[in-house]
């Protein structure tokens, strides 16, 4: 893995020999900072300049794990593209569009929230955030020696849904995701995304969690950028920290595009 800004003139040269390039974002620690309350996430504005000049110059992407509403209201500029959800729910060119998920299997997740909060009776500080098709448990704000238990909590009151093979289970940054069993991620998001925006085009991904990682595996041909550095990712490049998202924002609309 190597970090990007040592790797400019690389990078330079496969834009340049590009026919197009898309670009593709992770929301919350990509764009936005994690924050201790999850709601409190948001977009610097100097990030949303950014953003925006460069979605007026190429195709623009956010693939977030939370909903689509929220992720298009936090960000709030009409000529990008947004995906909730890990990539389950999309509005691209103003056209919504969701993956198809069985009834039984939306009824699973609404059973998941239903036990998520049976375990928060004994951990008050975890906090659910219900985005219709995925539920999150976040435990940022669990004390720390209580964290290991409330996962394990969790883990077994899903076990029974888990077993019938009607939702599937992801970890992330101190978040703990119910999903419907679907064969979907954000690899298969992004995918979609350029098949819409046409052939031969380039993505540049940043992203900076464990379900980005299916994202940096599926476009290894592309540009991909994970934030921090991590010998486990499948990204290309690393950038040092979230602010840096704004230096590789500030950079591609200065020099690239
Ligand atoms: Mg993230």
């Amino acid at each position: 893995m190597k970090y990007l800004f040592n790797e400019i003139a690389t990078i330079q040269k496969k834009i340049t020999q590009a026919k197009r390039v898309a670009a593709l974002f992770d929301f919350d620690g990509t764009l936005a900072k994690i924050v201790k309350r999850y709601e409190d996430a948001s977009l610097l504005p100097e990030s949303r300049r950014e953003l925006s000049k460069l979605s007026l110059h190429l195709p623009v992407v956010v693939i977030s794990g939370r909903s689509l509403s929220y992720v298009k209201r936090k960000i709030g500029i009409g000529s990008v593209g947004y995906f909730g959800n890990h990539g389950l729910e999309w509005e691209l060119n103003g056209q919504k569009g969701n993956a198809t998920i069985s009834e039984s299997k939306r009824r699973a997740v609404r059973e998941a929230k239903r036990l998520l909060l049976t375990v928060l009776r004994q951990y008050p500080m975890g906090v659910i955030e219900d985005k219709t098709i995925t539920v999150t448990l976040h435990y940022r704000r669990v004390p720390r020696h209580q964290q290991k238990k409330i996962i394990e909590a969790a883990a077994e009151v899903l076990s029974p849904l888990l077993k019938k093979g009607l939702i599937v289970i992801t970890r992330g940054k101190k978040v703990f995701e119910v999903r419907p069993a679907y064969a979907w991620d954000k690899g298969v998001a992004a995918k979609l995304f350029l098949r819409k925006v046409g052939p031969s085009v380039l993505p540049l991904y940043i992203g900076d969690d464990k379900t980005d990682e299916d994202a940096f595996r599926a476009l290894h041909k592309g540009i991909t950028i994970r934030v921090r550095k991590s010998v486990r990712s499948a990204a290309q490049y690393y950038v040092k920290n979230q602010s840096e998202v704004l230096l590789v924002l500030k950079y591609c609309n200065e020099n690239f595009f």
